[in-house]
């Protein structure tokens, strides 16, 4: 079903008046996936009353609509109509450039000799101006949105900013959205109207549609494809707002703006809101979440989940049952109902089936009300091995002849939640015999090792890492663990500890492998002590890595490829002489499915930079050399920096670039994490599943 040419004319010639500019919101990621909005179909006028379709779909009974083959086809337009159309478009004969094309220069998004130069080569090879400019590299579908939103009069939406509220979700049915490409997100039950993102919002008849099953008022907002398919994945497969949906609707809080504080002993035993509670937490087991953030906000309350070190928004609760559902799990975790205004922690355990999880509970007064933090810690958790962690090659073993030493001390660095804590489980898991005596100081314990003695640190009884440290030694220990190196007195101990003998394990909060031995000479520590005590320092991150479920290779663009060769240097011509008969690199991402929950991304995987504390730079460190120095120093005997390493899992297609740059880029002093400031537990720990 084309739209008729005519159409086409007397669109455009309303659409020469000019697009007037709308004011968008930020560039969010640079996921890529060219976007299948046509690229000359019709200006659609200014919201909310999109144009009538020029040739109606037929109309259908409403007891056939569920079934997909009434739906009417989404809008095609064909392929010649467009090359031509758009070519005219943007090489008028005046010479400047105008339609979308001219848009994406006046955004400055791309040069008028680029658009001029892929004019032309899509008027001998037939292929779409904008196919072009997304394949080239030279715009990404991010840029080629924000452009269309612009010429097209329609707004843009970040879906992964935008929350689902379940009552718009609920208008449209799962397929429709998939059919169409469209999800709801915002309902205004006061104007009657839906706000609905779109892949294609010029689809006019998947509009009319959407209106007319729904009765309300379509506002369509214009998305990325990927965003798209994302966010359908996530908000629909999952269910979770449907289930939560039907819970609200049998409790009578939801409507009311104030819970009266007397009444809640009785709200929280009603069903709904137990039943609320639980779907969150069956949902987040379901999802591997690592935790549950229940956030209020000025007119709703949102429920984010952390999934392999990242935060999704996964449902959206109406503002009134925030307080009885916060009682409920108070009321689990054994906390003070009735204490709002001081932080506090609890625990409980929640069975799904079989699994069981702990569940550690953290709440926080904000302005808007309490907010909680749980965080789920698996019972049944195994130590991961080293090489399972994804330290492997020359990191692996240089770290694992260190872990060999019977003295001297192993740093491990990197900012909070980057696995570090795993790492040293994992270590002392592999020397952890009956003839040794391990003895680790923690802030909290994570794991229970068997055969190991387990100290939690307890800052308001004065039980902190340095008065710990200074006990154990009289404890004849041989390996020693101390969660984290954070002053003087603590650096020296652990010095004093390696050279007396023992094997000390730790923390730093450093950027780089390099970056420790200034910072410990910064804390106090003698040069020449330290350069005789340090066996080896590892630098390490966590990235995602790519759903094996969904997992699709593709041709990197020409820069990022180049970003890749450069970073790695004589590594990738290695690598390359391996592929034998390779031509070409191909990359692999996840396209999203039920098993990552649309993300592309499932478990994590460590990336690593080892640094063996060799005589050079144990001069090095004597001479009070920069950390550029050393890693310097370190380079020419081997060292594979941390982003090198992330980008050989690139080629490997274990994980993406963007992850890699993701997690290489955060520096814990300048760019502390805001979530991870806001929440209590994740600040001083660190997750102990999965890759982390
Ligand atoms: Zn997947």
């Amino acid at each position: 079903m084309d739209i008729p040419a005519q159409t086409n004319t007397i669109l455009r010639e309303t659409d020469a008046a000019g697009p007037a500019y709308q004011a968008q919101t930020a560039l969010s990621d640079t996921q890529l996936a060219a976007s299948g909005v046509d690229s000359v179909a019709p200006a659609v006028a200014a919201q909310p009353s999109p144009v009538s379709p020029p040739d109606p779909a037929p109309q259908v009974p409403d007891e056939v609509v569920e079934q997909t083959e009434a739906l009417p086809q989404p809008v095609k337009v064909q392929e010649e109509t467009k090359s031509t159309d758009i070519a005219h478009q943007s090489a008028s004969s005046s010479g400047t450039i105008s339609g979308l094309a001219g848009v994406l220069v006046k955004q400055g998004v791309v040069s008028e000799d680029i658009v001029k130069e892929v004019v032309g080569e899509s008027i001998t090879t037939g292929k779409q101006v904008e196919e072009i400019l997304l394949q080239r590299g030279y715009v990404n579908d991010v840029q080629m949105a924000h452009a269309k939103a612009e010429y097209y009069h329609i707004p843009y939406v970040n879906l992964s900013e935008v929350g689902a509220a379940p009552e718009a979700l609920n208008q449209v049915p799962e397929g429709v959205a998939r059919r169409y490409q469209l999800l709801p997100f915002s309902l205004n039950k006061a104007d009657k109207t839906l706000s609905i993102a779109m892949a294609n919002p010029l689809d006019l008849r998947a509009v009319d549609f959407v209106e007319k099953k729904t009765g309300y008022q379509i506002i369509p907002h214009l998305a990325t494809e990927s965003d798209l398919d994302l966010a359908i994945n996530e908000r629909y497969a999952q269910s979770l707002s449907t289930e939560v949906t039907e819970a609200l609707k049998d409790t009578t809080q939801a409507n009311q703006k104030v819970v009266d504080v007397s009444q809640l002993g009785e709200v929280i035993r009603e069903a709904p809101i137990a039943k609320i509670v639980e779907t969150v937490l069956t949902y987040a087991m379901k999802g591997r979440a690592s935790d549950v953030h229940i956030e209020p906000q000025e007119e709703k309350t949102r429920i984010r989940y952390r999934i392999d070190g990242i935060l999704h928004e996964k449902l959206v609760l109406p503002r009134g049952v925030h307080d009885a559902v916060v009682s409920r799990i108070k009321i689990l975790a054994d906390l003070k109902i009735d204490e709002r205004r001081l932080p506090q922690d609890g625990r409980f355990t929640f069975k799904m089936g079989e699994e069981e999880v702990d569940l550690r509970v953290s709440t926080l007064p904000t302005v808007h009300g309490e907010k909680v933090v749980m965080r789920l810690l698996k019972k049944t958790q195994q130590v991961p091995s080293l090489s399972d962690l994804g330290l492997r090659a020359n990191a692996l073993k240089v770290f694992e002849s260190s872990v060999q030493v019977p003295h001297g001390i192993i740093l491990i660095t990197g900012p909070t939640g980057s696995g570090k804590t795993t790492t040293l489980y994992s270590a002392l898991h592999k020397i952890n015999t009956p003839k040794v005596n391990i003895v680790t100081l923690e802030d909290p314990v994570e794991y229970n090792m068997p055969g190991i003695n387990q100290v939690q640190i307890n800052n308001q009884a004065g039980l902190t890492f340095a008065s710990g440290l200074r006990s154990f030694l009289r404890q004849d220990p041989n390996i020693i663990m101390v969660g984290e190196i954070r002053d003087s007195e603590t650096a020296d101990l652990a010095v004093q500890a390696s050279l007396t003998g023992h094997l000390v394990f730790s923390t730093l909060h450093t950027n780089s492998a390099a970056g420790a031995l200034p910072r410990l000479l910064d804390m106090g520590a003698e040069p020449y002590l330290l350069a005789s005590s340090m066996t080896c320092v590892m630098g390490q991150r966590v990235v995602r890595r790519v759903c094996s479920h969904c997992a699709t290779t593709y041709v990197p663009q020409k820069e990022v490829l180049m970003e890749v060769k450069e970073a790695l240097g004589p590594l990738f011509d290695a690598w390359m002489a391996q592929q034998k008969g390779a031509t070409e690199v191909q990359f692999s991402k996840g396209v999203g499915c039920e098993e990552c929950s649309g993300t592309g991304y499932s478990g994590r995987i460590g990336i690593y930079e080892v640094l063996s504390v060799s005589e050079k730079i144990g001069r090095l460190i004597m001479e009070r050399a920069s950390d550029s120095d050393i890693q310097r120093q370190g380079i020419s005997e081997g060292m594979v920096l941390m982003k090198q390493d992330g980008f050989l899992k690139v080629l490997e297609g274990i994980t993406t670039v963007e992850e890699v740059l993701r997690v290489a880029e955060i520096s814990p002093q300048d760019q502390p994490d805001m979530d991870l400031v806001q929440d209590p537990i994740a600040n001083t720990n660190e997750q102990a599943s999965g890759g982390d």
